[in-house]
């Protein structure tokens, strides 16, 4: 058994990942602001505690440190749909700066694993496909997603920076598009825009020609990748994702489909600096941790238009 912090543990993958922590017998502290997350993701109990802290405040993530000692330190905080970073451009910039500086001086005092979520962002509008970890990415640094990709590189850095400086216990996981239940319905992704618009029966918004590609990992296998991860002696990134790629186009069929929708497209801007195509390369994932995604899409979404259904506050 492990106490460890999960910050952006009210979030959709934090929350996630703190139920399965917990079901493996850890303590987990998650720490949230809120802002994207929201309280009852997180399943308070014996071996769970929900700490309502802006992960930039320094006293405040030092403070954890009265829960008694901590063994791992899990870096998920920070707004992570465009809609939520454009909003709040400034703020993402601090919480993964500020906010990823605290956490990992809170895992060097308690002499800590910790663990950064970076994200398949940090490749940017990529000219290498699929992704490999080697790959160092095409990102516009004054670009409208600036601030979300530079903030997750710039966590990266602090992140190695402390593992050669401090001797940090670090590992890196850069996540690509996931999706599942708990996903707010006004993220603004991909997902949950088609999802909630097919169940409506409202058009569904396609930006530029849908011709742009994702490749999408359920959230039980992204927590699964996150978990091994965690228990594995990897210290170098690794890509967590399913390199399962399509169009978004293609997916937006798929979804008609599986909801028995009759709804139409609608075809809207592409924002700017959108990825033309994104896929992992997971090779190092598959060889060093033994984890590859198991769920297909087209289950993954049949279980997320479930639960969306079947929610009572849609
Ligand atoms: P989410 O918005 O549901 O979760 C992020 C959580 O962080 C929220 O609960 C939010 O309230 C919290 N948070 C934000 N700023 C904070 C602050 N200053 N202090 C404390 N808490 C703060 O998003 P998610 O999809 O669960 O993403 C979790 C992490 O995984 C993020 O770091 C994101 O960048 C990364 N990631 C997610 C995806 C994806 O497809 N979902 C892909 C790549 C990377
Ligand atoms: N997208 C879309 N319709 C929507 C929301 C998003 O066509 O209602 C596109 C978006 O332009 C991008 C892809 O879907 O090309 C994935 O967008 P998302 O916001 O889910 O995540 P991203 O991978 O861009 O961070």
């Amino acid at each position: 058994m492990a106490r460890i912090v999960v910050a952006g543990g009210a979030g959709f993958i934090g929350s996630h990942l703190a139920d399965r922590l917990v079901g493996r017998g850890d303590e987990v502290i998650a720490v949230d602001d809120l802002t994207t997350g929201v309280a009852h993701n997180v399943n308070v109990g014996e071996r769970c505690a929900l700490e309502v802290l802006d992960v930039t405040d320094a006293a405040g993530v030092a403070a954890l440190g009265d829960h008694g000692p901590i063994d791992a330190v899990l870096n998920l905080a920070s707004p992570a749909s465009p809609p939520a970073y454009l909003r709040r451009p400034i703020e993402t910039l601090d919480v993964g700066s500020i906010g990823t500086r605290n956490l990992l001086e809170l895992a060097r005092a308690h002499d800590a694993r910790f663990l950064m979520a970076s994200t398949s962002e940090i490749y940017g509008d990529p000219l290498e496909h699929p992704q490999a970890e080697s790959y160092l990415g095409n990102v516009n640094p004054i670009g409208e997603r600036s601030c979300y990709d530079e903030a997750k590189r710039f966590s990266e850095a602090l992140t190695m920076a402390y593992r050669r400086v401090h001797d940090l216990d670090v590992r890196i996981a850069r996540i690509f598009n996931t999706y599942g239940p708990r996903m707010r319905p006004d993220d603004g992704r991909v997902v949950t825009n088609l999802v909630h618009q097919a169940l409506d029966g409202e058009p569904l918004t396609l930006y530029g020609d849908g011709s742009q590609t994702r490749s999408f990992c359920y959230v039980d296998d992204l927590v699964a990748g996150l978990i091994a991860l965690l228990d594995s002696d990897v210290t170098d990134p690794v890509n967590l994702g399913n390199p399962d790629e399509i169009t978004v186009a293609d997916l937006a069929e798929l979804v008609v489909e599986l909801t028995g929708s009759t709804s139409s497209v609608e075809y809207r801007p592409l924002p700017s600096d959108d990825p033309r195509v994104r896929r992992p390369d997971i090779t190092r994932a598959r060889a060093s941790l033994g984890w590859e995604p198991t769920i297909s899409l087209r289950d993954g979404l049949a279980r997320t238009i479930e639960t969306v259904r079947a929610d009572p506050d849609r």
